[in-house]
């Protein structure tokens, strides 16, 4: 037995004629590597990257305890137990200049936020709360020790690992790269994914369309999945149903690439040619996924690169390639923990018609009623060929594997497309 057939065919459930999309996830999961080669870029355009090392702060963040607020800075030791207190304002502080001398007993400085906190004191009293009277300022009971103070480090303390090494850059870590005053850093390489439609039926953009003739248009949206993911992109265009044709672009495709994905090919009928070229040239497992839409599908390694072969339905394409493709894709990236889009659970609006035994991805509208309550409600058909479905969809209705038929307002699990597409 051949080594992913191996690897695979131990999972739960595993049967490549009716195979549980979970089981067909874990199966793919189980065998990706991630890559390992490491660039250093400008902190910028580390934005959608994974980070290729773990980032430890080499400094305090903030640098000093500072003051959170516009006020007064004092000595809690000077605060009376039993009624205001009378300071005598030594000096002011302000972000980026401090307040040079010490603080002596009966003393407070004027400071504003930001500001480094007067040698000597702990504490800020709020400018709304102080008053001025006959030279000295007035505040009041009930302060506490150590108000309205930042501590040195509290945001990255000296020392600690502050990003993990296969963490996504967002802004939130370009901010933080940036308070550590990193110019660069490493991220790993790019994945390289190269794709192309497969179909005697498929006319190219840009040309008259002959009688029989679709637009590929397989290729377009698998562009724009792939490009979203941040993959350098490999276009092999349209290859004929021709044993030599498809011999050659799955050579070159995996002659440069880490990954491959193509639509068509695999339905009953085309399977077996493709199989019997992939047979040779790799790997290639053959699945039917209990799924709808989207039965067909095959995955496998070809030479250095990992195969996805999409079914060739447009909307087919899009459901398998984010049920399967983009997780693979992030864990081939070096992405760390689970990249799998959050599921929302809300009534659904109507009744919906489901056989147990596979997993269904509804395209589906979740819209808030005049009440303020969120519903699912599914677009008109749910045909495997209608890509208008996808586009006037905000998600997935996932339907799981075992589910029946579900009532209106009975819970139905959501995927949105927001951060997943
Ligand atoms: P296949 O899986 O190759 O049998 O294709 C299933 C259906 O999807 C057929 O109706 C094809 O014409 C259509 N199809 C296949 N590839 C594409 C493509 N690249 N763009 C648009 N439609 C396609
Ligand atoms: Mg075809």
């Amino acid at each position: 037995m051949k080594a992913l057939q191996q690897a695979v065919s131990c999972l739960d459930g595993y049967d490549p004629d009716a195979l549980p999309v979970e089981t067909a996830r874990a199966a793919i999961r189980s065998v990706i590597v991630p890559v390992s080669a490491n660039e250093r870029v400008a902190a910028r355009a580390s934005l959608g990257r994974v980070l290729g090392e773990d980032i430890v702060s080499t400094v305090d963040v903030p640098a000093h305890d500072n003051s959170a607020m516009d006020g007064w800075a004092v000595r809690a030791a000077d605060l009376r137990p039993d009624g205001e207190t009378r300071l005598r304002e030594a000096g002011v502080a302000y972000a980026g200049r401090k307040f040079d001398g010490a603080v002596a007993p009966g003393e407070c400085v004027r400071v504003m936020t930001g500001a480094v906190m007067p040698a000597g004191t702990d504490t800020v009293v709020i400018q709304e709360v102080v008053r001025a009277e006959g030279g000295r300022i007035v505040v009041p009971l009930g302060q506490k020790q150590g108000q309205n103070r930042r501590l040195a480090g509290e945001d990255l303390a000296l020392g600690r690992v502050v990003l993990r090494a296969g963490h996504a850059v967002r802004p939130a870590e370009l901010g933080l790269i940036a308070s550590l005053g990193l110019a660069e850093v490493a991220v790993r390489r790019k994945v390289r994914v190269a794709f192309f439609s497969t179909g005697d039926e498929l006319a190219s953009v840009g040309t008259a369309l002959k009688e029989g003739e679709v637009y590929d248009s397989n290729r377009y949206t698998l562009y724009g999945m792939l490009a979203r993911l941040g993959v350098e992109l490999v276009d092999l265009g349209v290859v004929r149903d021709d044993p030599a044709a498809l011999e050659r672009a799955f050579h070159e495709a995996a002659a440069g690439a880490d990954a491959i994905v193509s639509s068509g090919g695999v339905s009953v009928g085309e399977a077996d040619f493709t199989r019997e070229l992939l047979g040779r040239l790799g790997e290639v497992l053959f699945w039917k996924i209990a799924m709808r839409p989207g039965r067909p599908m095959a995955f496998g390694r070809i030479g250095g690169a990992w195969f996805f072969g999409l079914p060739g339905n447009p909307v087919a394409v899009m459901v398998t390639f984010y049920g399967f493709v983009r997780e693979a894709l992030l864990a081939l990236a070096g992405r760390s923990g689970d990249c799998a889009p959050p599921v929302l659970r809300v009534p659904s609006a109507t009744a919906l018609r489901k056989k147990p035994g596979r997993t269904e991805f509804q395209r589906g509208i979740l819209e808030r009623g005049a009440n303020g309550e969120w519903t699912a409600r599914i677009t008109g058909s749910q045909g495997s060929g209608v890509l208008r479905s996808m586009s006037e969809a905000n998600c997935f209705i996932v339907l799981e594997h075992e589910r029946g038929d579900v009532k209106a307002g009975d819970p139905v699990s959501v995927q949105l497309f927001e951060g997943l597409a």
